[in-house]
């Protein structure tokens, strides 16, 4: 076996995994590893919990896929419950966090055009978002490096700094249809905006009748320690952007929207093959059945609160390692002073995997299921990586002198 027929766009650590249990992946050399990563952020239940296994077993063997031609109970039953959590009326079930965000652009240009003014088309974005892969994904994160040598760029995305909100109030203008925020952005570096900023935002939505969109792919479904990372801020949007931890490790994706918003979005308008497939739904469910057990998020809240307080005294220890640390609940961030890939390779030797992010940060995202003493772990492999990082430093500095 080798990577030779896979397209070469990924630049993947050679290292496999047979299986996994809890926050534990064992590689096919049977080695175990922390997973401090959640398949990015994916498997907010750990590996092979019971209750997702049973649950996508069971659905495969009475149905795994029947299309939107017909009602799936399984899809009402999900829809129902995250409209429950959250602003939302309406659903509508993809299988990916572009996707999803597909159609959240969609849904906001198409409620301007149902209410007569289709010349609003416009989303305003922020630098360092990520927003998927797909064409006008790509436009709206606006990373040149992710768009280079595809050919034009998908028209209607003006791109503003980060937090600037002179910059937002500047670029709002007849043709603009919504604004589009992550609450904290993942891939970005695990930048959290401030509440105000958001509020800000809100405010100006609604000043100017624009569409507030919340990609919630990353910070959403349990990992900010509430449900939805904008619940920890009192600001709602009217679409939101859901995937990665939605089906505890199955792909799915969503978005939602105010009953406003998506009552334009009517039959025909927007359309999925495989979306809310009854496995897809079965994971979701079984997921949500265990992220909404009372006290889960608020262990999520006091785990990461502890987990980001020990973080501190790693950076307080090692300076010439780590600059800041950065993060809300479960999805925390180090801003590294050497170069971030140096440190995921050293914690990686330690058997800790961690992701890395923009502006030089390694993600710390472990499942949400992570316990006290699996923290304590994780941070004995980080001073470990960290004292040694800083042993191989000395020589080089010195031998610099020379
Ligand atoms: C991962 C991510 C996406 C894209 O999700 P895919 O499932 O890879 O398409 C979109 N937005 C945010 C904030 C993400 O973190």
């Amino acid at each position: 076996m080798s990577t030779a027929h896979l397209l070469p766009a990924f630049a993947r650590v050679d290292l496999a995994f047979d299986h996994g249990e809890g926050c534990w992946l064992t590689a096919t050399n049977g080695e175990r590893y922390l997973d401090f990563t959640s398949g990015v952020a994916v498997n907010a239940l750990g590996h092979a919990h019971p209750k997702v296994a049973d649950a996508i077993a069971n659905q495969a063997h009475k149905a795994i896929h029947v299309s939107n031609l017909f009602r799936v109970p399984e899809q009402e039953k999900l829809a129902d419950r995250l409209c429950a959590e959250s602003f939302a009326d309406y659903v509508f079930f993809a299988n990916s966090g572009a996707e999803a965000m597909e159609g959240a652009i969609k849904a906001a240009r198409k409620f301007h055009a149902v209410n007569g003014r289709s010349e609003r088309y416009r989303v305003i974005t922020f630098e360092g978002a990520f927003h998927g892969r797909t064409l006008a994904t790509l436009a709206a994160g606006g990373n040149k490096k992710y768009l280079e040598g595809f050919g034009p760029v998908v028209e209607g995305f003006d791109q503003v700094p980060f937090g600037d909100l002179e910059a937002v109030k500047k670029a709002v203008g007849p043709e603009t249809a919504a604004i589009l925020i992550e609450p904290i952005q993942g891939e970005g570096g695990v930048r959290v905006p401030s509440n105000q900023f958001l509020k800000s935002l809100r405010a100006l939505c609604d000043q100017h009748g624009l569409v507030l969109i919340f990609d919630e792919v990353q910070s959403g479904m349990g990992r900010s320690g509430e449900l939805f990372a904008h619940q920890r801020t009192g600001v709602e949007p009217d679409v939101m952007a859901l995937a990665k931890a939605l089906g505890g490790g199955f792909p799915v994706g969503a978005f939602l929207t105010t009953k406003e918003v998506g009552k334009c979005m009517t039959a025909g308008t927007h359309g999925s093959t495989f979306g809310g497939n009854p496995l897809a739904m079965a994971a979701g469910n079984a997921t949500l059945d265990v992220m909404l057990e009372p006290g889960f998020l608020d262990r999520v809240k006091r785990v990461g609160l502890l987990f980001k307080q020990r973080l501190a005294e790693i950076k307080d220890r090692y300076p010439n390692l780590i600059a800041e640390v950065r993060g809300e609940g479960l999805l925390l961030g180090l801003r590294c002073v050497v170069p971030n890939t140096q440190l995921v390779d050293a914690l990686r030797e330690e058997h800790l995997l961690s992701v890395g992010a923009g502006e030089n940060v390694v993600r710390l995202v472990p499942p949400l299921i992570v316990s006290d003493e699996e923290v304590a772990q994780a941070m004995g492999m980080l001073d470990r990586a960290c004292a040694r990082l800083t042993q191989s430093e000395k020589p080089a500095k010195q031998g610099a002198a020379v």
